[in-house]
């Protein structure tokens, strides 16, 4: 599928196994079975009909795991079947369980394959996990994927930020999977310890997830100009699977032989065009054991139905994952994404952690940038007013800025949070 081309090959094959997952899920699975009209479901089940359906959303699936506890009803075989189980951060402070049997985790693998072959990872790499190995999915599907591409998968599971860069240098990994935070703590440690990791580390590709700094072009400019390496982006989720990937012609691509997607927008519910920005609606077609349909993602997405230089005819999302569509905030009567400010500051090169601040004064919002300088740099003269001015000069307003000494901010491992709404 990756190298068949046209919209009506890829629509075909969606609508084959969208009828085949719909068959095996309906009527075993409880959650779905109640929540659609089962036999006008089956019946003649087309893409057009797909949308007449009523929307999957989060707090419907913490809301049903709270009513039949522990794992919700939206499984479709009994629970004897399921072998994997990992657990979202939840929304609501109560973590919400995804369990997987042998043929999704499976599956899971072979997404995070496509991930693997469209940054160029072959078999002869080592590939390094920068990830702690905890009840989070995190990176657990791309330590699978790396099995079934045939590479060496190096645990940085219960390791310290310095053990980790050694065990990096010493297994000589070709290839870094971690957050994108995380990717810049590792090298701002090797720094101070009088490290070049360009240099000195094998690292040649990085594969980012849980943020998504990697589509970030200063982010992700940082990373690869202290990696020495090529950085690629995967946009992904606990409760849905591994839906997109980079390929070397650096878009961001929906993997449409696996999940099936739609781009709405968030206030009207119609499709969205070229250009314009909607939430991603995601049906995925290969995780038969606990599937979602129409599941509202939260994430904001540009479509760009362009041919890719690559050749893969999937659907191009531009810019990765933009942001969350409840993260965006009007300042001034501009609107604002994290992202965007992420962007400007990660330019600064003074600046190595920041912790973004919106609050209300006299019912309007403003923004507060917390900036961290690099202890390296001697001097921290006018930093603030750069970055003020940064801001002005990108987003159009100008926001209140404090700097803060070095290593008082926190760092991440997992899911970055800078942006505070107070
Ligand atoms: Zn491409």
């Amino acid at each position: 599928m990756e190298t068949l081309s046209g919209r009506n090959a890829i629509d075909h094959w969606q609508l084959n196994r969208l009828r085949l997952m719909v068959q095996a899920i309906l009527p075993a699975n409880e959650f779905y079975r109640r929540k659609f009209s089962v036999q006008r479901f089956i019946d003649g089940l087309t893409l057009e009909g797909l949308k007449s359906l009523p929307f999957t959303t989060k707090n419907e699936l913490v809301e049903n795991q709270a009513l039949y506890p522990p794992f919700g009803t939206d499984l479709t075989f009994p629970l004897e079947r399921y072998i994997r189980t990992h657990q979202t951060s939840g929304t609501t402070g109560k973590p919400m369980y995804w369990l997987d049997t042998e043929e999704s985790w499976n599956w899971w693998a072979d997404c995070w394959q496509v991930i693997f072959e469209a940054a160029g990872v072959r078999a002869e790499d080592r590939i390094y996990f920068a990830f702690s190995f905890g009840p989070f999915i995190g990176f657990w599907a791309g330590w699978e994927g790396a099995r079934k591409l045939g590479a060496m998968a190096v645990s940085g599971g219960g390791q310290s930020t310095s053990q980790r860069l050694k065990a990096i240098i010493d297994y000589g990994a070709t290839v870094l999977v971690c957050t994108p935070t995380y990717a810049l703590h590792l090298a701002s440690e090797a720094r101070k310890a009088g490290m070049d990791l360009a240099k000195e580390s094998a690292i040649r590709i990085a594969i980012h997830a849980g943020e998504p700094g990697a589509s970030i072009p200063s982010t992700r400019q940082r990373i690869e100009d202290s990696w020495g390496a090529r950085c690629f982006d995967h946009p992904g989720a606990t409760e849905v699977g591994a839906f997109a990937f980079e390929c070397q012609s650096r878009s961001v691509h929906l993997n449409e032989n696996e999940f099936l997607a739609e781009i709405l927008d968030p206030n009207t519910g119609e499709g969205v065009g070229e250009g314009e920005q909607g939430e991603l609606v995601i049906t995925n077609l290969g995780r038969i054991g606990s599937p979602v349909i129409r599941y509202k993602t939260g994430d904001l997405v540009q479509p760009n139905y362009q041919p890719c230089p690559c050749g893969r005819p999937f659907l191009r999302l531009q810019g990765g994952v933009l942001g969350r569509v409840d993260d965006m905030v009007i300042v001034r009567g501009v609107n604002v994404f994290p992202s965007a400010i992420e962007n400007i500051l990660r330019e600064i090169p003074e600046i190595e952690e920041f912790r973004v601040e919106i609050f209300e004064k006299e019912e309007m919002l403003e923004i507060k940038l917390l900036l961290e300088p690099r202890a390296d740099e001697g001097t921290v003269i006018g930093l603030a007013k750069k970055a003020s001015q940064r801001v002005r000069e990108c987003i159009g307003f100008r926001p209140h800025v404090e700097l803060v000494k070095p290593g008082t901010l926190p760092r991440f491992e997992l899911k970055a949070k800078r942006f505070f709404k107070i």
